[in-house]
C-alpha cells in the first residue's frame, strides 16, 4: 500500500493543495498525524478535506485548542488568538469532526501514528535523546509523527539512533530505505508552517510493501496564503512566517 503521510496543515488551504495535486497518483491512502487546523485562514477547507479523504489521522494540540479542548493559558498570545479565531470559524459538522479526532497512538497497517510521540501526544521529538527515550516505547518498526513541523526523523539500529535529515533547501526529495533490523520514527514535515528553515510545503510518500518511503518538498503560493491570514485579522506573524520556514 502507498500512503501519503502529512502532518501539521495548519489550515493553509494554498498549501494542502498544492501537495494533493502534486502526489496525484502515488499513494492510495492518506495518514495525518494531526495539527489540521490553528494558524491558518482556511479551517473549513481543510477540515472539508480531511473528512472526505484522510483514513487515519490524530489529533495535535492546535486541533484541541481549537474546539475549547485545552487551555489557552499555554499558548503565546498569537496562537492563542489563532485558536480563538478557529473556534468562532469552525462550522458545527467541521468542530465536531475535530473535537472527535483520536489521541494517538493509533495503529495502521504496518505503522502507528503519533502527533508528539508514542508517549505524550505533546511531546516534542527533536533531538537523539528525546528520539531514544520515544523509541523504547514505540509499538511498529515505523511510526508517524509531527508537532514539530521539522522533516526527517531518527533511525534506531543495534541500540543507536541516528537523525535522518530532510532533503535540504535544494533538493526537493529523499529517499529513505527501510532497513528490516531498524525502528523508525518519522516526521514527514509540516504541509501548512515548515520551522525548518526550508518554506516549501513538506510531505512524504511511504511504500509499506516496497519497504522505502521519500521525504518531500514543494512550493506552493505563500503569498495567497499570507493575505487570508492577513485579510482575517489573524496576528500578521503568522503571515511573515510562511514566507522564512521558521
Ligand atoms: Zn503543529
Amino acid at each position: 500500500m502507498r500512503y501519503l503521510i502529512i502532518s501539521d496543515i495548519h489550515a493553509n488551504w494554498e498549501a494542502l493543495e498544492a501537495v494533493v495535486a502534486a502526489a496525484e497518483d502515488q499513494y492510495e491512502r492518506v495518514i495525518c498525524c494531526g495539527d489540521l487546523v490553528g494558524y491558518g485562514a482556511d479551517p473549513n477547507a481543510v477540515v472539508d478535506w480531511a473528512r472526505a479523504r484522510v483514513h487515519l489521522v490524530v489529533r495535535g494540540n492546535h486541533d484541541r485548542a481549537s474546539v475549547g479542548m485545552e487551555d489557552l493559558d499555554w499558548f503565546n498570545p498569537s496562537a492563542r488568538a489563532a485558536a480563538l479565531w478557529t473556534l468562532r470559524e469552525l462550522t458545527p459538522e467541521n468542530a465536531a469532526y475535530v473535537r472527535a479526532l483520536p489521541k494517538g497512538p493509533v495503529p495502521g497497517d504496518t505503522f502507528h501514528v503519533v502527533h508528539g510521540s508514542p508517549l505524550d501526544e505533546d511531546e516534542y521529538v527533536l533531538d537523539n535523546m528525546s528520539a531514544l527515550q520515544s523509541l523504547h516505547y514505540v509499538a511498529a518498526a515505523v511510526t508517524f509523527f509531527g508537532h514539530t513541523h521539522v522533516q526527517g526523523g531518527f533511525a534506531w539500529r543495534h541500540g543507536r539512533v541516528e537523525p535522518l535529515r530532510n532533503p535540504g533547501a535544494e533538493h526537493d526529495r529523499r529517499l529513505v530505505e527501510f532497513d528490516p533490523e531498524a525502528a523508525y520514527l518519522l516526521n514527514p514535515g509540516s504541509v501548512g508552517q515548515p520551522r525548518d528553515g526550508d518554506p516549501r510545503a513538506a510531505f512524504a510518500i511511504y511504500d509499506s510493501e516496497g519497504g522505502y518511503l521519500w521525504f518531500r518538498r514543494l512550493p506552493y503560493d505563500i503569498e495567497k496564503a499570507q493575505q487570508k491570514i492577513r485579510r482575517a485579522g489573524l496576528p500578521g506573524v503568522l503571515a511573515d512566517r510562511l514566507a522564512i520556514g521558521r
